[in-house]
């Protein structure tokens, strides 16, 4: 298997630290908010690296984290006059329902920053006392990048062109610092900021810190992969690199993986410049299982631009998969006969090299966009060449390789079952009854139960009106 990786440009043969197991982090979302589509393509993509792997018979450790102490958190906590915890909870749990209907498999772990501050405080110390980190006057602790000789190996920048770059943005507040460079491990808290205590200041860790020692923690000094989006490289990643390296003395990850970015207008979807769509928004309009078929349909480290046209060339690609599915389904249980025919036996022959193309392109940096055209072919095989009169042998052959190949996608193979008109009336008026008894917990649990059967309720003047997605 290769994978492209970021720190040596090339893509290299796989080789796991131990054999038959891969040690996987993906730094995860800061939950302020819903999730947009831009973050779901490192959890699709990377799902699918995971799936892959395990596909292969791999054992997967795969951490992926939340990032639930940060300004943007705070500045929210603030505007609704909560605190920051229920601002973090809240999204988390929204980001878990959407990681769910896009068939996300929850990672072997999903720690928080905040309950991992223990060992913030302990890489930071390490780090002092090796020489690679000061605290300020005012308690701030800084990493020194010029100690770590090192820094700029992931990014390829050099710490010339960095400083010549920092020397016209003069950096306020900042004046602690030994060096434009250094980045903040710890910072003293503002005045209504949640803070912890340390042996610097009251206050709260820097970002990148936290990836450090949750790798550390729950994967061990050295992993396989770290992964996440391209925007990470600098300086996230190339700060977690200069942390864990300077305080284990080991090469951190062995493979980097970045995937490019999802744009709208051909321009990067972001909070910051207000052009995204939510999970939740794309999921009132489609099945998510459309949006991770169309995530998977470009290479990952390609750019993707969102658009009406491609998720509906997805929605009806996904539908040739799931129709051929139904088919050989119920040719299944009607089929009989365990032994292929001669016949049979020359169409396994075209099945198994088809898997072996499927196999080829994932094993090539995982080209989901190859692995999918592959899986058409073999859609388009079972459409020919399955019939009433083949064996139930051929019928399951072809349906078990569908499933494993669409289970490596995170495809679901089963088509949504048509809700009645009478069923989902019947959840309005329930749900209409729950708002005037006052009862709106259960009002949108009726709501989400309805969405989820892809029913969108929208209330207006004349009552509430619904549509299928
Ligand atoms: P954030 O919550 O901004 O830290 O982002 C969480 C993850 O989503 C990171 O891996 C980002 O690189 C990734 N990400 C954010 N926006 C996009 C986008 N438009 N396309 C692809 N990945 C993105
Ligand atoms: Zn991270």
């Amino acid at each position: 298997m290769k994978i492209f990786n970021t720190l040596s440009r090339r893509k290299e043969e796989f080789v796991p630290l131990e054999p038959g197991k891969v040690k996987m982090y993906v730094c995860g979302p800061t939950v302020y908010n819903f999730i947009h589509i831009g973050n779901a393509r490192p959890m699709i993509v990377f799902d699918t690296v995971r799936r892959y792997f395990e596909y292969k018979g791999y054992d997967v450790n795969f951490v992926s984290n939340f990032t639930d102490v940060d300004d943007k958190i705070i500045k929210k906590a603030i505007e609704e006059g909560v605190d920051a915890d229920t601002i973090s909870k809240r999204y988390i749990e929204e980001c878990k329902k959407d990681m769910a209907g896009m068939n996300v498999k929850p990672a072997t772990k999903h720690p928080l920053a905040t309950e991992e501050i223990c060992g913030m405080l302990e890489m930071i110390q390490t780090l002092i006392d090796k020489g690679h980190a000061y605290a300020a006057a005012d308690g701030t602790v800084y990493f020194r990048v010029k100690s770590f000789k090192e820094y700029g190996k992931l990014s390829h920048k050099n710490l010339e062109d960095l400083q010549s770059g920092f020397r016209e943005i003069k950096v306020t507040g900042e004046d602690g610092k030994e060096d434009a460079n250094d980045f903040v491990l710890w910072k003293p808290k503002k005045e209504g900021e949640p803070f912890w205590v340390s042996p610097w200041c009251e206050g709260r860790p820097g970002w990148h810190i936290e990836c450090s020692v949750m790798s550390k923690k729950y994967l061990g000094e050295q992993i396989d992969i770290h992964a996440g989006g391209e925007d990470l490289i600098f300086p996230h990643h190339e700060n977690e690199i200069a942390q864990s390296e300077a305080a284990n003395e080991k090469q951190f990850a062995t493979y980097w993986m970045h995937n490019a970015f999802l744009n709208i207008d051909n321009k990067k979807m972001s909070k910051s410049l207000g052009n995204f769509f939510t999970v939740r928004e794309i999921s009132e309009k489609y099945d998510l299982q459309v949006l991770r078929f169309f995530m998977l349909s470009a290479h990952y480290r390609s750019p993707l631009n969102f658009s009406a046209d491609l998720m509906e060339a997805s929605k009806n690609g996904l539908d040739r998969i799931l129709t051929a599915m139904e088919r050989i389904t119920e040719l299944s249980g009607k089929a009989s006969g365990d032994v292929l025919t001669a016949e049979e036996l020359e169409q396994e022959k075209a099945l198994n090299a088809l898997v072996e193309k499927y196999e080829a392109a994932m094993d090539d940096d995982f080209n989901t966009a190859d692995a999918i055209s592959a899986l058409f072919e073999i859609v388009k095989l079972a459409n020919t060449t399955a019939s009433e009169e083949s064996s139930r042998a051929y019928v399951d052959l072809l349906k078990n390789e569908i499933q494993k190949l669409c289970d490596v996608l995170g495809i679901l193979t089963e088509k949504k079952k048509e809700v009645l008109d009478e069923e989902v009336e019947n959840l309005i008026a329930a749900r209409q009854q729950a708002r005037k008894d006052k009862n709106f917990a259960l009002a949108d649990e009726i709501r989400g139960k309805l969405l989820d059967m892809g029913i969108v309720l929208k209330d207006t003047r004349e009552g509430v009106k619904w549509s299928r997605a």
